[in-house]
């Protein structure tokens, strides 16, 4: 893609002109962000055209990633980087005597996910564009994100996230696209042709589901897939005659309830909404994208679904899109008059399944009575799979009615949507080694011994060039230097800086890089929060969403006990250390709150504490999101990934910190264990039970998390401290973590994720730390090795082990 400068200032001023009737001189920096963004749209148009137009020609094999969130964060870098435009955009600007970087800085976040699965569906995107694979992103078009956190008094407090507040300058609305979503009502049938019986809803609430397209920029390639996400509004619009009534409120009724439908993603990360709202959610974007698929489908081949399989692969991104499923079945046999056998074929020859947890309250289920009040024709159709399914299983598991009834799709009044997934996908994969093991042999057991050939392992990814380009430019350079430009599509060729690794001059600057990129954190954190960081200090960083599971308690005990330990006597702690956080919890989610309010309190104490200044620092980085994610990662020394092992199915986060250079400390969970598989076990600090151990204690029942308390002193007295007042005056204040710690509470065991087991070998690993960042060089060395050996952990590896195992994919190429 040529740039050409003059042409782009020029669409920059027209757009100036036309959307806000300014010159340059009177613009704000929102309508420079606006106007850069729309001519960086306007240089890639051309080929997102072409792609669109090549798909409206000819109907070729595609991937459709299905997923309730994508987490994107901003675009405008990400989208210059990809089409090769960034040092041309950068120069016009400065020519102009615009900060690029203030300009950067107008993007909202697009936070259209929680956590980890959101993101990872934007990293897919990213990869299938840059490596030429025709695919599509179907999801929602949330109103409001992620919501936006702030802390006061130490408490995290939830306000909406507007994002679209000022238009999306990169979407595209497509009314001519529009369908219509229906809910609710009562299913009637007559007698079709031949034995054939025609169902239709009737009374029942129709949505429309317009969709809003946004280019998916390949790097360095003129492939440009879309990310198609729906809006729900209703056809019915306001009603007037209410209005002329004068019942206001009434009149805009029907309206303001289907635009729910799409106003805010749920907070949700690997728990329950349990809502009836969030059902409605599902199956409206399943619904809409569907549709789209069918009519395109007819456009070409008729009602002829035979080759409908073969031009499609659905993924579904966990158990949220599942109800597509007997979506695509109503669509065949109601809309298009498709037998049964013939739409099962169709059904379960498109469908793909990922698990992303084996938390089980994070496994959907939806009560019946709620699942068939809005989705009555739906639930007929999941009535018949299970009712088909019940009798294979009575045929294959004869007299095991135990397994037959666990494995049913229905029962005591749920819908499994799990296993409805991995009865009808042809594919249901892990995403990690250790996470798809356990599924095999315990979550998923009964079913991998039905359907052995269904389960697959597809390690977690990041995009580089998100992760490591755009957001570590000084790194980026100093890669390049050693081993050429390539890496950018080519991961593994990161490789060759391991030739560097004893070279001083090459570590030196190693050093240099990841310096100033502490002091840009340190900068941004003065910035926006007054918060001072050493830059001296030991960046150990935990950013991910607040859940017991992945321990951030673990982090902070041991923070308290290294609070005493200095007091006691300061040289302890040789390396000066700062611990970062940063942490959403779900709105409801207690006791994670109760876990921030524990952060800040003893951030405060600490911080403000004269005796260790200069030793330890705690800071809670808010509103923790992408593109904070992005500063802090290529800031970091430590990254903490010390989730109870068994429990992370991958993280992704401690993927980004490898790439980044800093050291994992953490246990053998998720993609952790591929990561000191790769990068060497010398080259980070791992500690603690081991899934198979902790198995082993469920099983035998045999936790006793008193002993440990009991043996270990330091233990002991960080465990008073949470409620005899040293934090905090009110000593109830966290009680709660205390009581669920030592004895048990709500129907729990004490402490149900092995911190006080691990404590002891953590406190010993982070020692270790301590002692090995004195040699600054060495620590390098190490940080280097990391670098070398994280090619595995980009995205376009995940995405060609799909494509080799599931979508079976041809490249497209766009002139
Ligand atoms: C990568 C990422 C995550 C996932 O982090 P984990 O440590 O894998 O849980 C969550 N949120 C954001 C903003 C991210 O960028």
């Amino acid at each position: 893609m040529e740039f050409n400068a003059d042409e782009f200032k020029e669409t920059l001023a027209t757009r100036l002109k036309w959307q806000y009737g300014k010159y340059i001189t009177q613009a704000t920096k929102h309508d420079l962000f606006d106007a850069v963004a729309a001519s960086v749209l306007e240089h890639v148009m051309g080929y997102w055209m072409k792609n669109r137009r090549a798909s409206e020609k000819e109907i070729i094999r595609r991937v459709y990633y299905f997923s309730a969130e994508f987490l994107i964060g901003r675009a405008l870098s990400n989208n210059i980087i990809n089409a090769r435009i960034d040092k041309g955009v950068k120069n016009v600007l400065a020519e102009m005597n615009l900060d690029y970087a203030e300009i950067e800085d107008e993007e909202p976040d697009a936070g259209l996910g929680n956590g980890g699965l959101g993101r990872l569906a934007a990293c897919f995107l990213d990869s299938l564009s840059t490596l030429n694979y025709p695919a599509r992103g179907y999801g929602i078009r949330y109103e409001y994100g992620m919501f936006e956190q702030k802390i006061e008094n130490g408490y995290q407090m939830e306000y909406p996230d507007h994002w679209l507040a000022h238009r999306d300058p990169w979407e595209i609305k497509r009314s001519d696209l529009a369908v219509t979503v229906r809910f609710g009502g009562t299913v009637t049938s007559r007698p079709g042709p031949g034995e054939r019986i025609i169902f239709s809803q009737e009374s029942a609430e129709r949505v429309t589901a317009t969709p809003f397209d946004v280019p998916i920029i390949g790097y360095g390639t003129n492939v440009v897939n879309t990310l198609r996400l729906w809006q729900a509004s209703s056809p019915d619009g306001f009603d007037l005659q209410l209005f002329n009534e004068m019942q206001y409120r009434h009149a805009v009724d029907r309206q303001v309830d289907a635009e729910n439908i799409s106003r805010v993603l749920y907070p949700n990360d690997s728990g329950p909404s349990g809502k009836a709202l969030r059902l409605k959610q599902q199956y409206f974007f399943a619904s809409a994208s569907l549709q789209d698929l069918v009519r395109h489908y007819v456009g070409f081949c008729g009602e002829d679904f035979s080759k409908f399989a073969d031009l499609h692969v659905i993924q579904l991104n966990d158990t949220h899109p599942v109800v597509a499923i007997p979506e695509l079945m109503r669509l065949l046999m109601d809309e298009h008059g498709v037998g049964w056998d013939e739409a099962w074929v169709v059904v379960t020859k498109t469908f793909a399944y990922t698990n992303h947890t084996i938390l089980a309250e994070a496994l959907e289920k939806w009560p019946i009575d709620i699942f068939r009040g809005l989705l009555p024709r739906i639930y007929q159709i999941v009535e018949e799979i299970n009712h088909r399914f019940n009798i294979t299983l009575r045929e294959k598991l004869p007299g095991d009615y135990q397994k037959q009834s666990r494995m049913s799709i229905m029962v005591n009044g749920m819908i499994n949507m799990a296993w409805l997934a991995i009865h009808a996908c042809f594919s249901v994969n892990g995403v990690a080694a250790l996470h798809t093991e356990i599924l095999k042999k315990q979550e998923l057991k009964d079913w991998a011994e039905l359907y052995p050939a269904k389960f697959n392992n597809k390690t977690n990814g990041v995009t580089q060039r998100r992760w490591l380009l755009s957001s570590n430019p000084d790194l980026a350079a100093f890669i390049t230097a050693r081993v050429g430009h390539g890496w950018e599509t080519d991961l593994s060729k990161v490789k060759g800086l391991e030739h560097f690794a004893e070279d001083n001059a090459a570590l030196d600057e190693l050093i240099s890089v990841k310096r100033r990129n502490k002091e840009r954190l340190a900068a941004y954190l003065k910035a926006t929060q007054n918060e001072f960081l050493d830059i001296e200090s030991i960046f150990d960083v935990q950013i991910k969403r607040l859940h017991e599971y992945k321990r951030q308690l673990l982090n902070m005990l041991h923070i308290m006990y290294l609070y005493d330990q200095i007091l006691e006597n300061p040289s302890v702690v040789r390396e000066p250390r700062t611990f970062i956080f940063g942490a959403k919890a779900a709105s409801g989610y207690r006791r994670a709150k109760t876990i921030i309010k524990l952060i800040n309190t003893v951030a405060d104490r600490v911080n403000n504490d004269r005796r260790v200044r200069g030793r330890l620092r705690v800071v809670f980085v808010e509103n923790y999101r992408v593109s904070v994610a992005e500063r802090i990662f290529p800031a970091a020394d430590v990254s903490e990934q010390i989730s109870t092992a068994g429990k992370e199915a991958s993280g992704t986060g401690n993927m980004k910190f490898m790439m980044n250079g800093a050291l994992t400390l953490g246990t053998l969970d998720g993609a952790n264990i591929e990561i000191v598989e790769e990068a060497g076990a010398e080259n980070a600090f791992i500690f603690g039970l081991k899934a198979e151990e902790i198995r082993l204690i469920e099983t035998q029942q045999a936790y006793v998390s008193q002993k440990y308390i009991e043996n270990d002193s330091r233990l002991f007295k960080v465990l008073e401290e949470l409620i005899d007042g040293s934090f905090d005056p009110d000593t109830q204040l966290f009680r709660e973590l205390y009581d669920s710690l030592v004895y048990g509470i709500e129907g729990q065991r004490a402490d149900p994720y092995y911190v006080l087991a691990d404590f002891a070998a953590y406190a010993e690993a982070q020692q270790k730390i301590d002692a090995a960042y004195a040699n600054k060089r060495s620590w390098a060395r190490k940080a280097l090795l990391n670098i070398a050996n994280s090619g595995k952990f980009s995205s376009d590896r995940t995405i060609e082990d799909y494509v080799r195992d599931i979508w079976k994919l041809k490249h497209i190429s766009v002139e």
